[in-house]
């Protein structure tokens, strides 16, 4: 079975974890997204893209939810004790990742190919490419001011309400090569339990991506980032309230419409069921919490389940 699933950093990266278990890894493309990227210290960072590979690898620090296990925090501690900016955490081992890829993407490597040889180097066998190799930055507008993603969530704390999320470059943004291929192939759409403004919706924002999602002819599924209607971390429910009307699954299904067939729903959130049938989507209510491999495997075959949808 071909299975592609849409995927921002932590949410995404577990139920990854999860779908490999499931299906045959060299059937799975994972798209993930790059409107989080940035450059700290003169480094390209890729914060979704390295969660996922960390991730897949079994690299990734459980516990801290991002970056890697064993890590030391050296380089960064040196940064600061010589007054550099350490405002965005780099781990030391996280840090060989990054030096990697700016070299390569100074050489003029596109960022899926950099990625490409990376996974390759990490002995994985998931495909994960990037949305685009092209610039596609996520800004949060509000009352405080515009601010680039990383300044928003990470130096800022994503306390400031958002009005309004845009996506500069998305309009010339081509999806990476590779995207479309696998879209076209899948037996399977998914759409991971990430952020629908800050994680999916910049990859739907590349408009080749959203046309080819439109015209598909294979269920896409979704799964839900709210338990018992709270984001299990980040900002996902206070958004969906601000700008949805509300933090139950009804908006989250809403915030996908017309793209998705099924979202499925924790079992916490048993009672929107009604409300998303209402709107045409199939609810399909499970637990949704991927608190070990156990759980995030049963949370992909529930999601993997709807291709008998088609
Ligand atoms: P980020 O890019 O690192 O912020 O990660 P994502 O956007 O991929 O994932 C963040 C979302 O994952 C949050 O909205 C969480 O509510 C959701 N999430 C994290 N763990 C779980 C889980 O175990 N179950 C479900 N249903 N959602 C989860
Ligand atoms: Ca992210």
């Amino acid at each position: 079975m071909k299975v592609i699933v849409l995927s921002g950093g932590v949410g995404g990266a577990r139920f990854l974890r999860g779908v490999v278990e499931a299906v045959d890894p060299a059937g799975v493309t994972a798209v993930v997204n790059v409107g989080d990227d940035l450059e700290a210290l003169g480094l390209s960072v890729s914060p979704d893209l390295d969660s996922v590979v960390y991730a897949l690898a079994d690299l990734s620090d459980e516990e801290r939810g991002w970056g890697r296990a064993d890590e030391t925090w050296n380089a960064l501690a040196s940064v600061e004790a010589l007054g550099g900016d350490a405002w965005f955490r780099l781990g030391d081992r996280d840090l060989g990742l990054h030096l990697v890829r700016t070299q390569a993407l100074r050489a003029g490597q596109p960022l899926s190919a950099v990625t490409a040889r990376l996974t390759a180097a990490l002995g994985l066998e998931p495909t994960i490419l990037p949305a685009t190799d092209d610039r596609l930055r996520t800004f949060l507008d509000t009352p405080n001011g515009s601010f680039d993603f990383q300044q928003w969530f990470v130096a800022r704390r994503h306390r400031d309400p958002v009005d309004r999320v845009r996506f500069e470059g998305a309009s010339d943004a081509r999806p990476a090569p590779g995207v479309l291929e696998a879209l076209h192939e899948a037996d399977l759409v998914l759409i991971a339990p990430s952020n629908p403004y800050v994680s999916i919706a910049p990859i739907l924002a590349v408009e080749r991506i959203r046309s080819a999602l439109e015209r598909r002819r294979v269920p896409c599924v979704a799964v839900s980032p709210l338990i018992g209607g709270k984001a299990v971390k980040g900002p996902a429910a206070t958004m969906l309230n601000r700008l949805e009307g509300g933090t139950s699954a009804v908006q989250v299904t809403q915030r996908y419409l017309p793209l998705i067939d099924a979202l499925v729903i924790d079992e916490a959130d048993a009672r929107d069921a009604d409300g998303i049938a209402e709107l045409g989507v199939r609810p399909i209510v499970t637990k949704t919490l991927m608190r070990d491999a156990a759980s995030r495997r049963a949370l992909a075959e529930t999601a993997l389940d709807a291709v008998a949808l088609a």
